[in-house]
């Protein structure tokens, strides 16, 4: 049987009010969004819209929610897939799939490809790498070159991509008319915390008087993955004592629980505020 590569999406309902904080990465990429809405505007007046853009930043950060949030912004289907799993599955055919995906959202443009950990099939090449698929790697990196450079100026395909090693990529996916915008998708402050927890605590029952900024000073280096886990976990801890809301003790214990995992990870917490 056929293993799928890429997962298609349509009629996505994640908008950037799901998306916590950001508001640079937000505004940066509303322009996208607005492209993929109309994109007859631009090149009525002869512009060319941009083919990609780059989503750089620690892991956890929301590259993945923000390249969907800007599918549901404007009702584009999402076509996505992982950049390990074309060097890890798919050895000897990565190129074709490559090519099968472009055809794919081609036929459904306006559409948004979005490739996460794109350093796994994007690291420069010529260099040694450990899984010895280095021939299968490159082939599918020119494929990914080749099909970026072929779309026409009137095929509205976005390809956002997500990375936390940019520095490791192959400067040719830089390139201009390729992956020429970087936008960055940073650990969030203070700030932006509390507002991360007021997304995720959302569809909880709380404890009256649960004070989110109080959670966000407790939680300094935490990436929106690991609040949202905080959030989960004191649910979780909650229900396991019976209780009828989660109040600050399950908070301080999941925090307690999530830093207890980052350290394992050999994460270091940032004396940050
Ligand atoms: P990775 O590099 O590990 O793939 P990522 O940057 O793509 O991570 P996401 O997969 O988007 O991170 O984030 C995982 C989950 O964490 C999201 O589905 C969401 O629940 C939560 N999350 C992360 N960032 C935010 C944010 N800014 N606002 C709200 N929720 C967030």
């Amino acid at each position: 049987s056929k293993a799928k590569l890429f997962d298609e999406k349509t009629d996505i309902k994640t908008t950037f009010k799901d998306v916590a904080g950001l508001e640079g990465a937000k505004e940066e990429i509303q322009e996208i969004v607005e492209f993929l809405k109309n994109p007859q505007k631009y090149t009525n007046l002869g512009g060319k819209i941009p083919k990609g853009a780059l989503l750089v930043g620690p892991p956890g950060t929301g590259k993945t929610l923000l390249a969907k949030a800007v599918a549901g912004e404007a009702q584009v289907p999402f076509f996505s897939l992982s950049g390990s799993d074309f060097v890890e599955m798919f050895v000897g055919v990565g190129a074709s799939r490559v090519r099968d995906l472009f055809k794919q959202a081609k036929e459904k443009s306006p559409a948004i490809i979005f490739i996460d950990e794109i350093d796994a099939v994007g690291r420069a090449r010529g260099k040694n790498n450990m899984s010895g698929s280095n021939d299968e790697r490159e082939n599918t990196l020119n494929q990914l070159l080749t099909e970026m450079d072929g779309f026409g100026t009137n095929t509205s395909v976005i390809v956002l991509a997500a990375t936390n090693r940019a520095d490791v990529l192959d400067k040719a996916l830089m390139r201009a008319g390729r992956f020429d915008r970087q936008i960055f998708v940073d650990l969030p402050d203070i700030r932006e915390r509390q507002e991360i927890f007021e997304v995720h605590l959302a569809p909880l029952k709380k404890a009256e008087g649960l004070d989110t900024s109080f959670l966000a000073k407790q939680t300094p280096g935490f990436s929106g993955a690991d609040i949202a886990n905080v959030c989960n976990e004191a649910a979780l801890i909650a229900a396991r004592y019976d209780k009828q809301a989660v109040d600050k003790q399950d908070f301080l214990d999941a925090v307690d629980r999530i830093v207890g995992g980052l350290e394992k990870k050999n994460k270091i917490i940032s004396p940050e505020e």
